[in-house]
């Protein structure tokens, strides 16, 4: 009798008293996964991670066909829950067609910062029957440490083959983000 009346005094207390919840406070940390596929086309430049490489085919469709750099985007876009890239930049709107890629990752940075977060490491999957991405990849990782003001090594790139995939005419890219709070990295530096 009297627990029970004691339960009734409990469910009027605000729900917060009651449940644990975890969510209020803004993570420290957030994660972002991205995936992006293109077919190969003849006579037009290979780019893969803002670097061209010396190839017979390149990818088409979206912008300049860079299909790291649109997995990458999607990844951060991703991380902040903000919209994917195919919704920021319509691949149906002209002003697309042929466009630098970069513009849609300095797009997805500006978001990340607007977040409060900045990039604590990047990896990624290229996977590729054609060319070897293994000469390239120092280039591809340097370039990208420029572009993301990220360290080389906190970037992961690894290559490859489509093996019973049937995927031999794609490029496709898988990339995962960290995201770690801006004040929380100024605060351990003593800012
Ligand atoms: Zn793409």
């Amino acid at each position: 009798m009297s627990s029970a009346r004691l339960e009734g005094g409990d469910a009027r207390l605000p729900p917060s008293t009651l449940m644990p919840r975890t969510n209020d406070a803004q993570p420290t940390i957030r994660i972002g996964y991205g995936w992006d596929s293109h077919e190969f086309q003849a006579g037009i430049p290979l780019k893969i991670g803002g670097v061209t490489l010396p190839h017979g085919k390149g990818l088409g469709g979206h912008s300049d066909g860079d299909v790291l750099l649109h997995a990458i985007t999607d990844a951060l876009l991703g991380a902040v829950a903000a919209p994917d890239i195919g919704s920021l930049f319509p691949p149906s709107d002209s002003k697309w067609k042929g466009v630098n890629s970069a513009v849609f990752l300095e797009e997805a940075l500006k978001r990340v910062r607007a977040a409060g977060y900045s990039i604590a490491n990047l990896d990624s999957t290229l996977i590729l029957a054609a060319p070897k991405i293994g000469p390239h990849a120092a280039a591809i990782r340097s370039h990208l440490s420029e572009v993301l003001g990220l360290a080389p090594d906190r970037i992961g790139l690894k290559a490859k083959t489509p093996e019973g995939m049937g995927t031999d005419n794609a490029a496709i890219a898988h990339v995962v983000v960290l995201l770690q709070e801006r004040k929380r990295q100024s605060a351990r530096k003593g800012k």
